[in-house]
């Protein structure tokens, strides 16, 4: 019996950014920094004989290089994030992981508990 599932797994990481094309005044503007959330989904078939669709541990070993990328970093100075709102990070982090991970689905960028984004690669 066939069965599509999704999985997630999520990553936090802290760092520091500003948004330089926002209007004068705009408190985006300034320098700031966001425990960022980063949730990777994934959706694939179960496979029948391990009753998984992916290991938690190869998706971690994935998205660790990422997170290093990222974390405690200052994201303007990353090259393609010199306008690194939740948006732009989200599709530069699909972009990344996109080519070891062919199942990713969707990835999730919260800068707060209450506000965040999601990219599935349209
Ligand atoms: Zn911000």
């Amino acid at each position: 019996m066939m069965m599509t599932i999704t999985l997630f797994k999520d990553f936090q990481f802290d760092a520091a950014h500003y948004l330089p094309n926002v209007s004068a005044g705009h408190k985006c503007g300034r320098l700031h920094g966001h425990s960022f959330l980063m949730r990777i989904e994934i959706t694939g078939e179960l496979d029948s004989c391990t009753g998984w669709v992916m290991d938690f541990a190869e998706l971690k070993k994935a998205c660790n290089p990422i997170i290093s990328i990222l974390d405690h970093h200052y994201l303007n100075d990353i090259p393609g994030l010199e306008n690194p709102t939740s948006e732009i990070l989200a599709k530069w982090i699909w972009r990344k992981i996109k080519p070891d991970v062919e199942i990713l689905s969707a990835v999730v960028v919260k800068e707060t508990c209450t506000a965040g984004c999601i990219y599935r690669g349209l």
